[in-house]
């Protein structure tokens, strides 16, 4: 089959299918809203810091294999850093730190190693994380996992709530099986962390615009997809604002917008998703600085902030599922979470560096049983129209891998599609 493919949305979903889809001999046409792309996974020059940042701090695992191939594909994989397989940890409640340690294959012999494994906890606490293999479809984790508090709160918690952006009393337990699955429950190798080394940007999508541009694929920034023209059982006509693109027989769409634009896209077809915040702080401090261990990250429980990631002098704090601390102003912000990293890195709490807040309000879809349940599948009634983003059922979380992958189940869908639609 050929015809063109028009691609809505430049963020890793759309990017991911459009590089699948022009590898394969496909015409693409790219369509993004804003004057960049990368969508909620991008990096920028920020004048208040004089620093390039990251919307926000972004960890990906080994285990996330549709992005491992997307990176190879776009020749970027060589642009994340990190890679052992050690989480450490400080509780600003009592000052203990830790440090997580997965041994190698399988079998999780590290559980039985008192310094690999949380404080206070036992091999057998452990086992208990499989008991999320058998979660009914309206469990939450904290139904699940909330029966032995000090692995709970300081290893199933803090994983919970940065996987799915929701907190572990609402999340759905099934899409957490998946993430242990594919990573800690097959070893060290699999739950290897990465971060972007310069910026998202410059790692997950300046490499695949280039990869784009060499394979003669068009990108057309400033373009915001208004409405969507059906005529039947087909997309006959893409409303933007400065033109309407009238579709060939041969052609298709791939809607990789996030789930708001979709539903208002097509009301019908995609339900509209309550949605958690993520905030990040990025503090600028005097002098390049190292966590412990060297780690790009260091998780925290007992206080506001959940992660710390330091790239050079710049260190820079995530709260997920952070609805009731974004509704605070970006000042008090900055002062609730530099007191946390104060106490993390021994500094002075009353000076506060030169900092920049970012909220993102709509950061991923909430994760709940009852959204979960409700994901639609990338094909849809249109025959011609398939959808893409971190929040379609992939059966993982709205993350990276996630949009990756559902941008490569598109374009695999219209690959295998024999004669047009
Ligand atoms: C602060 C933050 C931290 C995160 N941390 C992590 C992490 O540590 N690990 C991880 O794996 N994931 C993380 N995520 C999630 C990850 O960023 C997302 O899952 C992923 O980027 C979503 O990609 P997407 O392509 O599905 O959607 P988007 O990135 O939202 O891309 C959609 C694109 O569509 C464009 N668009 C919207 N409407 C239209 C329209 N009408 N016409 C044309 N274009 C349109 C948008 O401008 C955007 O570029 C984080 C997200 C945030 C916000």
């Amino acid at each position: 089959m050929s015809g063109t493919v028009h691609v809505i949305g430049a963020g890793l979903a759309g990017l991911a299918c459009a590089v699948a889809l022009s590898a394969a001999g496909r015409d693409v046409v790219v369509y993004e809203a804003a004057g960049h792309a990368g969508g909620r996974c991008r990096s920028f020059r920020d004048s208040t810091l004089d620093r390039v940042i990251d919307n926000g701090n972004h960890l990906v695992m080994r285990g996330n294999t549709a992005l491992l191939r997307y990176l190879d594909t776009i020749g970027a994989r060589g642009h994340l850093a990190g890679g052992e397989a050690v989480f450490p940890f400080l509780d600003l409640g009592d000052g203990s730190r830790w440090t997580v340690r997965p041994s190698a294959g399988p079998l999780p012999w590290w559980t039985m190693v008192p310094e690999r494994r949380v404080p206070g906890t036992r091999p057998t606490d452990y086992l208990g994380g499989l008991r999320l293999a058998r979660a009914g479809k309206r469990e939450t984790v904290a139904d699940c996992l909330a029966d032995r508090p000090q692995i709970f709160s300081r290893l199933w918690e803090p994983l919970a709530v940065a996987a799915l952006n929701t907190s572990a009393e609402e999340g759905a337990a099934r899409l957490l099986w998946p993430v242990l699955s594919r990573t800690f429950l097959r070893g060290a190798s699999y739950c290897r962390p990465f971060v972007a080394r310069d910026g998202l940007s410059e790692t997950f999508v300046a490499p695949a615009l280039a990869k784009l541009a060499g394979q003669g694929s068009q990108i057309r920034f400033g373009s915001r997809l208004k409405a969507i023209g059906r005529a039947g059982d087909r997309v006959h006509t893409l409303g933007f604002a400065q033109q309407d693109v009238a579709l060939g027989d041969d052609d298709s769409v791939v809607l990789a917008v996030p789930n708001t634009a979709a539903h208002q896209l097509l009301e019908d077809l995609v339900p509209a998703f309550p949605h958690r915040a993520i905030v990040n702080a990025h503090f600028r401090l005097e002098s390049p600085i190292a966590l412990p261990g060297n780690s790009p990250f260091l998780g925290v429980v007992g206080g506001t902030a959940q992660w710390l990631f330091v790239r050079h002098d710049v260190v820079s704090v995530t709260v997920s599922a952070a609805d009731s601390l974004a509704a605070h102003p970006n000042d008090e912000i900055a002062r609730i979470l530099w007191r946390d990293v104060a106490a993390a890195l021994g500094r002075d709490r009353t000076t506060i560096p030169p900092v920049r807040i970012i909220n993102e309000h709509r950061a991923t879809i909430a994760q709940t049983p009852a959204v979960a349940g409700r994901r639609p599948p990338p094909e849809t009634a249109l025959a011609n129209l398939f959808l893409a983003g971190d929040w379609t059922d992939t059966g993982i979380p709205a993350t990276i891998e996630g949009a990756v992958q559902s941008g490569h189940t598109a374009a695999k869908m219209l690959l295998s599609m024999r004669k047009p639609v």
